[in-house]
């Protein structure tokens, strides 16, 4: 009886815990631009088009057996071919290990325990801010962090500067943790410019890159553009890590369909690290789950499917940046002596405000508007209706 009696609650998610306490106001005029998940103009979540007529096309085909540990050789396949492109030499070589991951954060856990299994007394740099549940990631598998200079508050972009010094300055070979694109929870992507710089300065230290693409497509609206940082290092002959998900650009967040990769120098040593990637999951979960990763393999295996789901990532990017430039032209309007210019040049998801956690705390209490307290907007949460809501509050709070 007294087995537990030590345990105390766990600290509330920072992420998860904005989302409870939005469901527990009764106010009618609430608004949650917390969590980073998708809805259309009316505030609802969304089925992508494609995603129903896989289903419908699925529907009463399928077994249930189980996959291999390494999942859906098809998803995966088709996965790789997004971000290493669809003629990839690596793809062609077979020198891409990869399993089929329980989404995004999965892949980043397995990808975690990897390192920490094979490079015990290795660290890893995160970006200063970063998602959240990164730092939990690692830490959860004994993984030492370190961090590196990332977004400039004041110019509420990147500080490029001090980034490139942390690169020069971390120990020779050490694990760089990078967002591929659409940066949570800043907005704030390097350049093609600045990517091809930092690609050549993590080579020249022999640094090992980890790419964290939770979002491609939603950045630019075009998953191949969105690669692009990707391709930069592949053509600079790195090796590196991936992590992919359909979370954000399927819309597929509860079925965890993701991907986890890693580039070798040749097969036998992709066949090898494959092999050590399932030998990991399958004391974890053994395998992983066949509904989503059908869902995925219909639709990219498919043309005409494929030709939708890239409509409709367009789609949604599209409503992002329209609320983008409405959210500022509203506080522009309303006369906010503030510069707002970074609400449209962030990108991806998110809006990094710029707003104090007292600012946050007063939208929430008074104008029952829910973000993180960092100040973060997830600007999918933003619609025609609300906006001007949203901008009223973000202005009485900032004047
Ligand atoms: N990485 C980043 C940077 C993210 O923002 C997210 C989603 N919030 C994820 C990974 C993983 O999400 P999921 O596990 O749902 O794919």
């Amino acid at each position: 009886s007294s087995w537990w009696r030590n345990v105390e609650p766990a600290a509330k998610d920072p992420i998860l815990g904005v989302t409870e306490a939005f469901l527990a106001d009764p106010s009618p005029d609430k608004v949650n631009v917390g969590v980073g998940a998708y809805r259309d103009d009316n505030g609802k979540p969304v089925v992508l088009e494609c995603v129903r007529e896989a289903e419908r096309r699925i529907a009463g085909t399928a077994n249930m057996e189980y996959l291999p540990m390494g999942g859906s050789v098809k998803m995966v396949e088709e996965t790789l071919k997004l971000a290493y492109g669809d003629n990839s030499e690596f793809i062609k070589d077979k020198r891409i290990a990869a399993v089929q991951s329980l989404s995004g954060t999965g892949a980043c856990r397995l990808f975690a325990d990897f390192q920490n299994r094979f490079h015990p007394d290795s660290q890893i740099y995160i970006p200063v801010p970063t998602w959240s549940n990164h730092h939990n990631i690692w830490r959860d598998a004994h993984v030492t962090q370190r961090t590196f200079h990332y977004y400039h508050p004041g110019t509420k972009g990147l500080d490029f500067a001090a980034l490139m010094d942390d690169i020069k300055n971390a120990p020779n070979g050490s694990f760089f943790l990078l967002h591929a694109c659409a940066h949570n929870p800043t907005g704030v992507d390097p350049s093609e410019e600045q990517w091809k710089e930092i690609s050549y300065q993590i080579k020249a230290k022999g640094h090992f890159p980890f790419f964290d693409m939770a979002y491609q497509g939603f950045a630019s609206g075009d998953p191949e553009r969105d690669a692009k940082a990707i391709r930069i290092f592949l053509k600079d002959g790195h090796l590196l890590g991936l992590a992919q998900s359909y979370a954000k650009n399927m819309g597929l967040y509860g079925q965890r369909v993701g991907c986890l990769s890693v580039l070798c120098e040749d097969e036998k040593q992709a066949v090898a690290v494959k092999s050590q990637l399932q030998q990991l999951a399958r004391p974890m979960y053994s395998n992983p789950p066949v509904h989503g990763a059908l869902i995925v393999s219909t639709i990219l295996g498919d043309a005409e499917l494929k030709k939708l789901w890239l409509k409709e990532v367009q789609g949604m990017a599209d409503r992002i940046i329209g609320m983008r430039t409405a959210l500022r032209e509203n506080l522009e309007k309303l006369g906010s002596p503030l510069s707002w210019k970074h609400i449209t040049n962030q990108i991806g998801m998110f809006c990094y405000s710029g707003l104090t956690p007292e600012q946050v705390d007063r939208l929430t209490d008074e104008y029952h508007i829910y973000m993180t307290r960092n100040g973060r907007i997830s600007m999918a949460g933003v619609t025609t209706g609300n906006v001007g809501y949203l901008a009223n509050a973000i202005h009485e709070v900032t004047k």
